[in-house]
């Protein structure tokens, strides 16, 4: 007899036995409303039968073309098509199989490129699980704990996390960006760092935005010193946010574009963007893997893409992110902080929503957060946490989410909310 680890933790009792668009549907036949998307991956909804249609013709065709020993068309084609959305300039493609070793690909690239040795990252960043990815994570000591010492050469700084400091956006991004400063004249000189690397919506860290004048603040210092910007779209990308790239409201303007979970409709399939003549600057041999590129997988992003496009999920992600907001803040109203505590912000951008629970002093409170998602849980809806304390409980439905489907959504969070606070 042999069992799953007992340490993976899984946030729902639900055994999925089929999906089909918003909802899943458990071995009773009971269907669970999925604002989970696969921690925003099935985009497209599951099971979308463009993205079903594609997969199965090429698993019946050729379902693994190793891509450092032979080249298969889906991957051409997806390489060629992922130009129509990446950003300008960034024509060069690096595909494995998960955002961690993607965000590994693009450190590897900023080192070699620039040929120095540090990276910094920002506070209640996640950038993954393997070593170097979890040497760049800062969004709780659960992932870095035990097994250290970690990756050197990663320099920490603050994140213009406004909620958390008890400040306005303007005032918490001056701080970081001046805290950037005082970090490249005190622990990793210019000189010495290859890349700053960031995300447009802190995701695990408890979706919280970054902002224009923070992303030009790096942009500027990365100009002026020689420094790589990395993006992580990982969470963010491929229209979640309502716009194609998180980075897009944000005037971004990254050197690398780290790219998975939207990509390819619940397929693994990663990917690193960069300009040519900087993807050239990586040393011949240190990008391959044995499934990088897995032509099903690319397949599947094809049609992504074509459902992306062709259903207007973009747009369709800003306008039900809008009504999604809409309904999360009134809700939040209801349940001020008061004595016993309360809802303490909303916020996020697009279909990438989050709810923050905090205690009577407004620090952060996980324990409600977590009987929050239990209880939504139960009404099937199917919701995570994130946040360092667990204090944020998220939204990210499918983007193919109707209008019906939010309200749904949100009757049910309500009645959840209610049920908890009181
Ligand atoms: N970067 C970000 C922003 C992520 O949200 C995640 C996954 N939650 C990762 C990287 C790591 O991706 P994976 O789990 O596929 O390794």
């Amino acid at each position: 007899m042999s069992a799953l680890s007992p340490v993976l933790k899984q946030a729902t009792p639900v055994l999925a036995v089929r999906g089909e668009g918003v909802h899943l549907y458990d071995e009773t036949g009971r269907a669970h409303l999925d604002f989970t998307a696969g921690i925003g991956v099935t985009s497209t909804g599951h099971c979308h039968p463009r993205v079903v249609a594609a997969a199965q013709e090429q698993v019946a065709t050729l379902i693994h073309g190793q891509y450092t020993t032979v080249m298969h068309r889906p991957l051409l084609t997806l390489s060629e098509r992922l130009g129509e959305v990446l950003p300008p300039g960034l024509d060069s493609l690096f595909f494995v199989n998960s955002g961690s070793e993607a965000v590994e690909a693009a450190m590897r690239l900023a080192k070699q490129a620039t040929g120095r040795p540090n990276i910094v990252v920002f506070q209640g960043s996640f950038h993954g699980r393997t070593m170097a990815a979890a040497s760049m994570t800062t969004s709780a000591t659960k992932f870095r704990s035990g097994y250290g010492p970690l990756m050197p050469g990663v320099a920490v700084a603050p994140f213009p996390n406004a909620f958390h400091y008890g400040w306005d956006e303007e005032t918490a991004t001056r701080f970081a960006l001046r805290e950037l400063d005082q970090l490249l004249a005190t622990v990793t000189a210019p000189a010495d760092t290859a890349a700053f690397i960031v995300e447009p919506v802190l995701g695990e860290g408890g979706y919280v935005p970054a902002s224009t004048a923070f992303l030009h603040g790096l942009r500027e210092r990365a100009d002026r010193h020689g420094i790589l910007l990395i993006i992580d779209e990982v969470q963010t990308g491929f229209g979640r946010t309502g716009r194609f790239w998180g980075h897009d409201h944000f005037d971004g303007r990254p050197d690398i574009v780290v790219t998975a979970k939207g990509l390819a409709s619940g397929f693994p399939l990663s990917a690193i963007a960069a300009p040519a003549a900087l993807m050239a600057k990586a040393w011949p041999g240190s990008q391959g893997g044995t499934y990088g590129g897995n032509a099903v997988a690319c397949a599947a992003a094809v049609a992504t893409l074509d459902v992306i496009r062709e259903e207007k999920l973009v747009e369709n992600a800003a306008e039900r992110g809008a009504q999604l907001f809409a309904g999360l803040r009134e809700v939040a109203a209801g349940h001020p902080v008061g004595e016993h505590g309360g809802i303490g912000d909303v916020r996020g951008l697009g279909l990438m929503a989050g709810t923050e629970f905090v205690d009577a002093d407004g620090q952060p409170d996980g324990a409600t957060a977590a009987r929050v998602q239990v209880a939504a849980g139960e009404r099937g809806l199917l919701l995570l946490t994130c946040g360092a304390q667990g204090q944020v409980v998220r939204m990210i439905p499918p983007l193919v989410v109707d209008s019906a489907q939010i309200d749904e959504g949100l009757a049910l969070w309500r009645a959840s909310v209610d049920a908890v606070l009181g």
